[in-house]
C-alpha cells in the first residue's frame, strides 16, 4: 500500500531514474562486449551537432564504420541530412520528451548492426538541461558549445559540462563576427569541467577537425585490441 504521506511524484521520478540507469548499464555492457565506441552528443539547439556529425561521416566515414542515432522532438530532418553520407542512421522522434533515455537508445540499436560498427554517435535532443541527467550507456559524453553562444554557458548548465569527457567549441569560423570571448569561455570550461578534453573546430571550414578525428581513431584503436581479445568480440572482429 502506498503511504499517503509519501509524495508519489518523487517516487515515480526516482524509479524512472533507477530504471534508466539499469538500462544504461545494459547498453554499456552490450557496447563493451562489441568493442564499440559510443558517443552521446549534448548541446543547446543550433550549436552544430548535426554539422559536426555530417563532416565526421564524410571524412572519417571512409576509414571507420560509423553509425548514428539522432534524437529530435519532431521531424527527421537531421537523420535525412546524415543518411546522405552513407552511414546507417536511426531517428528517434521523442514527441514531447526533451531528452533521450536509455531504453529509446536500446530500441534504436535494434535497427542497427552493431557488430558492423566501430563507432556509434548518439545525437541527443538539443537541450543542455535534462539530457545531462540521463545516462544512455555511452562511453564518451561530448558537449558542443558554439562560439555564437554566451561564454557563461558552462556556469549556467554545470551538470552537462561536469559529466562530459569532451567539450567541443564549435563554429570557430564565426568567432570574430560573434565577438566570441575565447579566454572567458575557456576559463569557465576549465572551472566547471577540468576533466574535459577541449577541441576547437569549425565543421564548416574543417579547421581543427583533425584533432577530433585523431581522438576518435585512438579510441577506436584501443577498442580493437579489447575486441580482438574478448571471446564475444571475436565473433564481431573484422
Ligand atoms: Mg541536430
Ligand atoms: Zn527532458
Amino acid at each position: 500500500m502506498a503511504d499517503p504521506a509519501t509524495p508519489t511524484t518523487i517516487l515515480v521520478g526516482e524509479s524512472l531514474k533507477a530504471r534508466n540507469d539499469r538500462q544504461a548499464q545494459l547498453n554499456r555492457d552490450l557496447f563493451g562486449a562489441r568493442g564499440l565506441v559510443v558517443l552521446n552528443l549534448l548541446s543547446s539547439p543550433g550549436s552544430g551537432k548535426t554539422a559536426l556529425l555530417e563532416r565526421t561521416l564524410g571524412e572519417l566515414g571512409p576509414r571507420r564504420r560509423i553509425g548514428v542515432i539522432v534524437g529530435d522532438l519532431q521531424t527527421d530532418n537531421d537523420a535525412r541530412r546524415l543518411s546522405g553520407r552513407g552511414a546507417p542512421v536511426v531517428q528517434i522522434t521523442t514527441g514531447v520528451v526533451c531528452h533521450l533515455e536509455a531504453d529509446m537508445v536500446a530500441r534504436a540499436c535494434a535497427g542497427l548492426d552493431l557488430g558492423a560498427l566501430d563507432l556509434l554517435a548518439i545525437e541527443n535532443v538539443g537541450n543542455l538541461v535534462c539530457p545531462a541527467s540521463f545516462d544512455l550507456g555511452e562511453e564518451v559524453r561530448v558537449v558542443v558549445l558554439s562560439t555564437t553562444e554566451g561564454e557563461d554557458k558552462p556556469l549556467k548548465y554545470p551538470r552537462a559540462f561536469k559529466t562530459a569527457q569532451v567539450v567541443i567549441l564549435s563554429k570557430t569560423d564565426l568567432a570574430g563576427a560573434a565577438g566570441f570571448d575565447r579566454e572567458g569561455t575557456m576559463a569557465n570550461i576549465r572551472a566547471v569541467a577540468p576533466q574535459a578534453i577541449v577541441f576547437e573546430l569549425s565543421a564548416r571550414t574543417g579547421n581543427g577537425m583533425a584533432g577530433w578525428y585523431a581522438f576518435l581513431e585512438e579510441l577506436i584503436e584501443s577498442h580493437c585490441v579489447r575486441r580482438d581479445r574478448s571471446p564475444m568480440g571475436q565473433h564481431f572482429a573484422i
